[in-house]
């Protein structure tokens, strides 16, 4: 009988493959109170069991493919740290001397210790991290079973199987990739999690939060998984088979297709041409570029710079990590955004600040760095100075007033005459730009427009802040609506102020990488976009099948409707259908 099970597609495609099911339930920990005279054994088995995962993960870490997404080392990488870390390294030691208990329970303590404190946090990807503690606790509990445990050989040959899990570690996806699986399905995670965000760089069709899909789904059983909508389906016939075979079939030759674009200009049908750029975090991230055929970088995010470290970044740091992605970009521009810290990309062990009840609402992007001036000169002197190496743009975010505007021009110009007196070269010309992501700023776009020589429009904040929804808090998810008539209207003010004081105006949030949405905005008179890479070939799909002039009728109507949501998203609908 046919099967229909649901969970959060992570990354897109159709897999059609046994199932193959990795039963790996924790173990259960032991606990046991230990005898004086055995403490000194204890810890020579815990130090032995870290060693051994130790080893394990490098054996892994030396074997993983030329090629593999970077993700894949650096999460390894991060779980190495971990066994060196004191937390687990020596704090279960502590334990083990001072409540007298085996090495496992004393182990398992230390964890319900560290997963209580990661309970508390607020950034969503930060509290994701636990399942690494988990993995990693895992790991060594299971060198403490069995001193004969190896990862490789629980994992046999996968080939063409659709891997099924309770929760997939960065090791097993190492392991995992050897064999080549067609697809993961697992009971945890989310979209932040190691198998969400391995797949996707795999381009592997990946479902997780599905429940119970060990028990309901069987070893070598035929199944069928749709990664874009989430679907799994057990138990088909060989009609239902066929279709979905052909359906794969499809989208690959889709995916074939629009690798022929890459090269080819983005250009309406009535002649208009678009720019279309990247987003990227790291300077790694510049190899995504070329396959993209992104015509530049619409925002560099600095913060990664700053996140997860003690100190922040030196400008000696930065100006490498700039000068490397500006070189990378041979000629193009890259708009480099100065640290937009707060909110959800809060990390600073340092920070001194009060703890705030809405930090999106707080001391976040460029208030924060005119709060610490001497961090921004040290990023503005950064910039500068590696603006010899290639075209730069500098961006400012979650700017509110022209005052905030002039400050920031203040420390410029600072940083600018330091330079000049060091006898340092700079671009003296470097263009300026700003961030539309709060509606103070989209509202005062005109004057905005005659103080700096672009705008870029960050719908992810945009959105949250005029529809009053926090962008990491489940509960409103169902109100984040680029299509609200205000976001619409918010945006459509921005374009128009651009036009009329002639500098451009660009796009650098999510919606500019929407497939869905592509449409609308160039129809509103977007002629800048600036997305995700892997996204960039299908947004020029869609231009290079427009013309502009035919969707200003439809783009009147829509503008003009700012009563219902639900109205507007029928009309993109028909939008996208019609033209
Ligand atoms: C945005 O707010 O749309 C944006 C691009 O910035 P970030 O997502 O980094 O806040
Ligand atoms: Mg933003």
């Amino acid at each position: 009988m046919a099967l229909m099970m649901n969970g959060l597609g992570v990354s897109k495609g159709i897999a059609i493959g046994g199932v193959h099911v990795l039963h790996r339930n924790s173990l259960e920990v032991y606990e046991r109170i230990i005898e004086q005279s055995q403490i000194k054994s204890e810890i020579q088995r815990f130090n032995s069991a870290i060693k051994r995962a130790s080893q394990q993960l490098k054996k892994i870490q030396s074997s993983i493919p030329a090629g593999a997404p970077k993700d894949i080392a650096s999460f390894i990488e991060s779980h190495l740290l971990m066994l060196d870390d004191a937390m687990l390294s020596s704090a279960p030691i502590d334990i083990i001397k001072e409540n007298r208990c085996n090495a496992e329970w004393a182990l398992q303590l230390q964890r319900d210790k560290l997963i209580a404190v990661f309970e508390l946090m607020e950034d969503e990807y930060l509290k994701t991290r636990q399942d690494d503690i988990d993995h990693v606790i895992n790991l060594i509990q299971k060198m403490l079973y069995d001193q004969k445990y190896e990862v490789e050989k629980e994992i046999q040959t996968l080939r063409g199987s659709i891997v099924v899990a309770d929760d997939l570690t960065p090791a097993d996806t190492v392991v995992l990739q050897h064999q080549s699986i067609a697809g993961f399905i697992t009971e945890l995670g989310g979209p932040l999690s190691h198998t969400a965000i391995i797949a996707r760089s795999l381009g592997i069709p990946a479902i997780v939060g599905v429940q119970d899909a060990r028990q309901l789904l069987k070893n070598n059983e035929q199944i069928i998984i749709d990664g874009a909508e989430g679907m799994i389906l057990a138990g088909v016939d060989e009609k239902t088979i066929r279709e979905y075979k052909h359906k794969r079939k499809v989208q690959k030759d889709e995916r074939r297709k629009l690798q022929t674009l890459r090269d080819v200009d983005a250009k309406t049908r009535d002649g208009i041409s678009i720019n279309l750029q990247a987003n990227i975090e790291l300077t790694e991230d510049t190899k995504t570029l070329k396959p993209s055929g992104a015509m530049g970088v619409g925002l560099y995010r600095t913060e990664f710079l700053y996140i997860d470290r003690d100190e922040p970044a030196s400008e000696k740091e930065q100006f490498s990590a700039y000068k490397k992605v500006i070189r990378a970009l041979k000629g193009l521009p890259v708009t480099i955004r100065t640290l937009d810290l707060g909110a959800e990309k809060e990390f600073d062990p340092k920070y001194k600040g009060p703890m705030v009840q809405n930090p999106a609402l707080g001391l976040r992007g460029l208030r924060r760095s005119l709060k610490d001036t001497e961090l921004f000169k040290c990023q503005l002197r950064a910039i500068l100075r590696a603006s010899v190496y290639g075209p730069v743009r500098i961006m400012f975010p979650m700017i509110t007033s022209e005052d905030e505007l002039f400050s920031s021009y203040r420390i410029l110009d600072q940083a600018k005459q330091e330079l000049l007196d060091e006898g340092t070269d700079f671009d003296p010309d470097i263009p300026i730009g700003i961030m539309i992501e709060v509606p103070a700023a989209a509202l005062l776009a005109q004057r905005f427009a005659k103080q700096c020589d672009f705008l870029s429009i960050g719908t992810n904040d945009l959105i949250q802040y005029s529809l009053a929804i926090d962008r990491i808090d489940e509960s409103v998810n169902y109100l984040y609506d680029p299509l609200h008539p205000a976001v619409l209207k918010l945006i459509h003010l921005t374009l128009k102020a651009g036009e009329k004081a002639n500098i451009p105006v660009a796009m650098c949030g999510e919606m500019a990488g929407d497939p869905r949405y592509t449409r609308l905005l160039l129809g509103m008179g977007l002629k800048n976009f600036s997305a995700h890479p892997a996204t960039l070939l299908e947004i020029k799909s869609i231009i290079n099948t427009c013309r502009i002039d035919k969707l200003e009728k439809p783009i009147k109507k829509i503008l003009s409707v700012t009563t219902s949501p639900a109205q507007i998203h029928i009309l993109v609908d028909e939008l996208n259908n019609t033209f």
